[in-house]
């Protein structure tokens, strides 16, 4: 499936809200997903709860 990555998700709907997502210890606005840099505010259609 191809990820379609936003860099502004819906309030609630974003990286930061994402079981995925990997805060970066030093900046909170940035993560990891599988192994790729995104942004807290970001969304894609992967998207699940944590
Ligand atoms: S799966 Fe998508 S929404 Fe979740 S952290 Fe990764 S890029 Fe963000």
């Amino acid at each position: 499936m191809e990820v379609k990555y936003e860099p502004q998700g819906p309030v609630g709907r974003q990286c930061q809200d994402c079981k995925f997502f990997e805060p970066i210890k030093d900046n909170p606005s940035q993560g990891k997903c599988f192994g790729k840099d995104v942004i807290a505010q970001g969304t894609c259609n992967v998207f699940v709860f944590k």
